[in-house]
């Protein structure tokens, strides 16, 4: 019989929040806690959850 070896392993698990891309689509807001307005317009930031690196 022949065993298939499976060498699949994930060694470096992706960052859940930017995807494992380092960077997250941003949604630019304006002004302060009171009235967070939000400009539609979206900026790629660097994921904090990774700093950038894509990896978990
Ligand atoms: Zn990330």
């Amino acid at each position: 019989m022949t065993t298939r070896k499976t060498t699949a392993r994930k060694r470096t698990p992706k960052c859940g929040d930017c995807n494992g891309t380092g960077e997250i689509a941003e949604t630019v807001r304006v002004g302060k806690s009171r009235k967070p307005r939000e400009t539609g317009d979206q900026q790629t930031a660097l994921c904090l959850t990774c700093f950038g690196t894509g990896t978990a």
